[in-house]
């Protein structure tokens, strides 16, 4: 029998484009507009209507017994004008936390997940001219207004995914397709995420824990006896996968081109040696890695899933040993307690999901039992929601979203986490 101690954390995750609607002046909204950008045509308009229904979505989460959520605040709401801030909309996120904390939830709050102001990005985005000072002002607003009802902090979500995304596959905004410009992005959020760690330590001091939500897989070569995959499925992982964790452990972002690379204001990636107090990872699948010239712009790696394998709704395979691995190697690198962020996936029949859950549930509890510090769980997500490009089609619910009426269902998973929740073990 597998256990959990009682401190451990389970909880849910969301994000707030995907899921609160009424927030015009995000770059995502105009994105979204643009024809053939979202598959369907979906737009983050209305999504689960979370902004008006967050009481509702608090109850169930309530119901099910779960002590923690993560959620982001909306930088385009906060400030939709460069420098205004809409002290109303901080309030309402006031007094969502301030209920959240009522009802014995413990809140993690994301500064940054994939949106942006449409004035900033139209400014230039992750690259215009003081985009970390920009970061860590809102920082700084957002501490004080909500520090004292939240104590843990992420700074960026994934910045690996949203630089690969926005600026080498084109699929977000602002769409380019420039490998030195995803690289600059890269280094530019990890100037920001220094900053922002800065700003919410300055103004909270010690007893708020900040960290980033990192992004993390395993690549693994296609052809283990293959010499050019071994190689492909090596670089992948440190370039993709390792390098920003990486610096927010050691200092050291892409090894000795490290020198090479001078952020704003003179910024070093060594300066972001230690920048959090926990480690913050999202873990969904792995990638099988092939040397393929024809594509360059992935680093000559071709990914792709092993054939029979299960696989979730969007073809991701389902690989819970990845997760026991990843856990084990950063709780080690780090030298910080471990969160799980984000684990989660996309299953519209809710066929695949309690065992999923299960599964990568009890590689936490094992390496719990072996020693290693990880603290919680946020299940990716608390109900179905606006999935980036991929629209509203992907389900990754424990609570199923009826977008049409805005009907709430918990899905037999959802009832199965709140069970393990409980109960505290896995049988
Ligand atoms: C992101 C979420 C996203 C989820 C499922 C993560 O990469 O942080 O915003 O919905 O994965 O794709």
């Amino acid at each position: 029998m597998l256990s959990f101690p009682d401190s451990f954390r389970f909880g849910t995750a969301t994000a707030a484009t995907q899921i609160e609607g009424g927030c015009t002046t995000s770059d995502w909204y105009a994105f979204a507009q643009q024809p053939g950008r979202i598959k369907g045509g979906g737009r983050p308009d209305v999504a689960c209507d979370g902004w008006r229904r967050w009481r509702d979505d608090l109850a169930i989460q309530k119901s099910l017994g779960l002590g923690a959520y993560r959620m982001s605040i909306e930088w385009a709401r906060i400030e939709p004008r460069p420098n205004e801030i809409d002290q109303a909309a901080l309030d309402e996120y006031r007094r969502m936390l301030g209920a959240m904390r009522d009802a014995g939830i413990e809140p993690m709050v994301t500064l940054h997940h994939f949106t942006l102001p449409k004035w900033l990005a139209d400014r230039g985005g992750l690259l215009a001219e003081g985009f970390h000072t920009r970061l860590a002002r809102f920082a700084r607003v957002a501490a004080g207004a909500l520090g004292d009802v939240c104590r843990f902090w992420i700074t960026i979500n994934e910045p690996n995914v949203l630089a690969a995304q926005a600026y080498l596959l084109g699929a977000w905004p602002p769409a380019r397709q420039s490998p030195t410009e995803a690289l600059r992005a890269h280094h530019r959020m990890l100037a920001a995420h220094v900053a922002a760690y800065r700003a919410l330590k300055d103004v909270l001091g010690d007893d708020a824990q900040v960290g980033v939500a990192h992004h993390l897989r395993l690549a693994q070569p296609a052809r283990p006896e293959s010499s050019a995959d071994r190689m492909m499925a090596h670089v992948f992982a440190r370039v993709f996968n390792d390098s920003f964790a990486l610096a927010t452990c050691t200092g050291r972002m892409y090894g000795p081109l490290d020198a090479l690379v001078t952020g704003p204001e003179g910024f070093r990636v060594a300066e972001a040696r230690g920048t959090q107090d926990f480690f913050g990872i999202n873990y969904y699948s792995r990638d099988v890695v092939r040397f393929s010239p024809g594509h360059a712009a992935e680093l000559f790696a071709e990914r792709s899933v092993p054939p029979g394998v299960e696989v979730s709704d969007l073809g991701w395979e389902v690989y819970p040993e990845g997760l026991g691995m990843i856990v084990r190697a950063w709780a080690q690198r780090s030298g910080v307690p471990v969160y799980i962020t984000e684990n989660g996936i996309a299953d519209a029949t809710d066929s695949r999901r309690g065992p999923f859950l299960v599964r990568h549930l009890a590689q936490l509890a094992r390496a719990i039992a072996d020693g290693v510090d990880v603290r919680g769980y946020f299940h990716w997500s608390l109900l179905d929601n606006f999935e980036w490009a991929e629209g509203y089609g992907p389900r990754f619910g424990l609570v199923e979203v009826d977008y049409a009426t805005q009907d709430r269902r918990i899905r037999d998973s959802g009832h199965l986490y709140a069970k393990i929740a409980r109960e505290r073990v896995l049988l």
